[in-house]
């Protein structure tokens, strides 16, 4: 049985100063240290935070020649673009960018009615190995740093700002992001230190200031981070994606469960309720003659009902030639159901982007396959 190495070593990926990484201090810091005055940081933070600004050429309150060091010594976004897709109904975009290392990640835009939600990516790859997932299958690169976490929100914060902004979409033109889901590539709670760092940006009326019931942080299951995450005082949402209830399934899907079980995940979830007084919310992506019997779907009724939770049901994005294919609506409807007439509230969540491989992965892996080939 092969176990899974959480050991991850932190790389310096840009040997310019990655101002992204810095907290307001550490900024202010470093532009004293160049011999400027505080409100010189203040206004480089705004200027990122606030008018989402990519290059230093857009800083026009800054003296000429701090532009020019900055731009010698320093980076804004670390992120380059290496494709850029729509849906065909124009309400999801999804971006695979290029980290300065040459790492690529995805990041995804789904438009709604009222919201504007961006799944981001924590980790290059993931270590995970979740056996229906196509980030799963390269394997953990590294850990994203905290400005490479931020620097997805700000792409598209811009992108949404600007009215002007290619590609265009069809449906009302939205102006903000107004979600964010950890859900891209990558487990959150296994690069912990630089996720959190992120999300008290991304949550500071300072810098960012997206509320935090507005982010939904989704783990696997990492035991000791969802305790960690309950002490964090910060009303992020959690989600565990679960998609099995029992240790026999979920451990042929997901490995992490051979390490922490799910009658003890359930007892952390239990904990974390308890601290939180908050729900929790449990994905199940539903897999054809995999994990979508009625039997199944009642046994997981009866784990989760004691629970103050809500069950997203995921229809599977299906990876090429592989055995792993979605529910159909019928048997999903039935499952769904079920969960219910067990009182536990479930709702079949809309899938996104089937075409433009809008899944966890899949347009990395197809990038990578493409250039293979
Ligand atoms: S489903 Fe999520 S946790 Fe599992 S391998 Fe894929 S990215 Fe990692």
């Amino acid at each position: 049985m092969t176990e899974i190495n959480l050991e991850v070593e932190e790389s310096k990926v840009t040997s310019k100063v990655a101002l992204l990484d810095l907290s307001r201090e550490a900024l202010t810091e470093y532009v004293q240290g160049m011999g400027q005055p505080a409100y010189r940081a203040a206004q480089i933070w705004d200027w990122i935070y606030k008018r989402y600004a990519l290059s230093f050429a857009e800083m026009t309150n800054l003296p000429k020649a701090l532009r020019q060091r900055l731009e010698d010594e320093a980076i804004v976004s670390p992120l380059g673009i290496v494709t850029q897709i729509n849906s065909l109904a124009k309400d999801t975009q999804k971006v695979l960018f290029r980290l300065p290392d040459g790492q690529t990640i995805e990041t995804v835009l789904m438009v709604y009615d009222k919201r504007r939600t961006l799944c981001i990516s924590s980790q290059a790859g993931c270590a995970m190995g979740c056996t229906f997932c196509a980030t799963a299958q390269g394997g953990l690169a590294r850990n994203l740093t905290s400005g490479e976490i931020i620097a997805q929100v700000l792409y598209f914060a811009r992108y949404l700002a600007d009215p002007a902004a290619e590609p265009r979409v069809d449906v009302e033109r939205p102006t903000a992001v107004t979600n964010i889901v950890l859900m891209g590539m990558g487990e959150p709670m296994h690069n912990y230190k630089n996720v959190w760092d992120a999300l008290r940006r991304l949550t500071d009326g300072d810098a960012f200031g997206l509320g935090a019931r507005h982010i939904t942080l989704s783990t696997v299951g990492l035991i000791p981070m969802i305790d960690r995450m309950a002490e964090e005082g910060l009303q992020i949402n959690l989600a565990v994606s679960l998609h099995a209830p029992n240790d026999e399934l979920r451990a042929q899907l997901v490995p992490i469960n051979r390490r922490w079980a799910v009658d003890d995940l359930l007892a952390a979830v239990q904990r974390y309720i308890d601290k939180t007084n908050r729900r929790v919310t449990f994905e199940y992506a539903l897999m054809n003659d995999i994990n979508d019997s009625p039997e199944l779907a009642a046994e997981l009724g009866r784990k989760l009902s004691p629970l103050l939770c809500h069950v997203n049901v995921i229809p599977l994005n299906p990876i090429p030639d592989s055995p792993f294919q979605p529910t159909s609506d019928e048997d999903t409807e039935r499952f769904v159901q079920i969960l219910r007439d067990h009182g536990v509230p479930a709702t079949v969540r809309l899938r996104r982007g089937i075409e433009i491989n809008a899944g966890c992965g899949q347009l990395r892996q197809s990038t990578t396959a493409r250039r293979a080939a």
